[in-house]
């Protein structure tokens, strides 16, 4: 469906006088800095692109792939006279690293740990550790707790640890679960298979029943970023909290981990995702 849409004129301050003519066309759906112009301007905000990259909507190219679509748009124009100019600009732009596709921005849901919540504690916790080389600590390291933003860590793959939330397919209740036996013991539970393996296909066949409606809840189907599972080392090792010799490790000298040793860039994986 197409609706009546604002095309307003705002001023921000991440378009240059050094190139062209000052003006850039903004669209929140496909690029961060539109997407946060659009929320402080309070834009309209559309998605005429669908998640293959096809024009949507009643448009006479509707259906074709965004970049075959950019000719037929100028000739739309064109044709309308609406053009005042149209060249070819030399840019960057991000390509698949496997098979060389054009890639877009997309702004789409996903799902988020809400790190800003815990921001002066991870900066405080920052201050107890050993860096070696010292300059990490409240450079590299540091800066980016210091301009932390919430954790997007769901990933639309198909290997990984399976996001662990459940989604009612009639009323959209959702359901985080917290263990093999709290599966189980789900209401209407089904699709447990021996030997037990929680990864996909087999954990998308674990199902139960909308304790608010009675309908089917399914798995959602991201799974998590890998760098959770590296975080969670410390009680992961340990089986915490299932096994019985795991329930006091938070206290009895086995947390936080004592030393590691990787890479710079692991301040933003690893020792990261092991600190937060
Ligand atoms: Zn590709
Ligand atoms: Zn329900």
């Amino acid at each position: 469906k197409e609706r009546e849409l604002n095309y307003p004129v705002v001023a921000t301050d991440f378009v240059l006088m050094e190139d062209g003519t000052g003006i850039v066309h903004m669209a929140p759906a496909y690029g961060e800095v539109d997407y946060q112009a659009g929320g402080d301007n309070d834009l309209d905000f559309v998605h005429v692109v669908d998640l293959q990259g096809k024009m949507m909507g009643s448009y006479p190219f509707a259906g074709k792939f965004v970049k075959e679509a950019d000719p037929l748009i100028l000739d739309d124009l064109k044709s309308r006279g609406l053009l005042f100019r149209s060249e070819k600009i030399r840019h960057t732009y991000p390509f698949c690293w496997r098979c060389e596709a054009p890639l877009l921005y997309y702004a789409k849901q996903t799902w988020y740990i809400k790190t800003t919540a815990v921001k002066e504690s991870l900066i405080a916790g920052n201050k107890e550790i050993n860096w070696y080389p010292e300059h990490i600590k409240y450079g590299r390291f540091g800066d980016w707790l210091e301009n932390n933003v919430d954790w997007a860590f769901s990933r639309e793959r198909y290997w990984g640890t399976p996001l662990n939330i459940w989604r009612c397919e009639s009323c959209s209740k959702y359901d985080c679960v917290g263990s093999v036996e709290e599966l189980e013991n789900k209401s209407g539970f089904t699709g447990l298979r021996e030997p037990l393996d929680l990864h996909r296909p087999f954990v998308d066949e674990l199902t139960f029943d909308c304790p608010q409606c009675g309908a089917k809840m399914r798995r959602v189907p991201e799974v998590i970023d890998c760098w959770f599972d590296s975080g969670a080392m410390p009680v992961a090792q340990w089986h915490y909290p299932f096994d019985a010799e795991s329930k006091t490790m938070l206290n009895d000298g086995r947390f936080p981990a004592d030393y590691i040793c990787e890479a710079v860039d692991q301040t933003r994986g690893w020792f990261y995702s092991l600190h937060a």
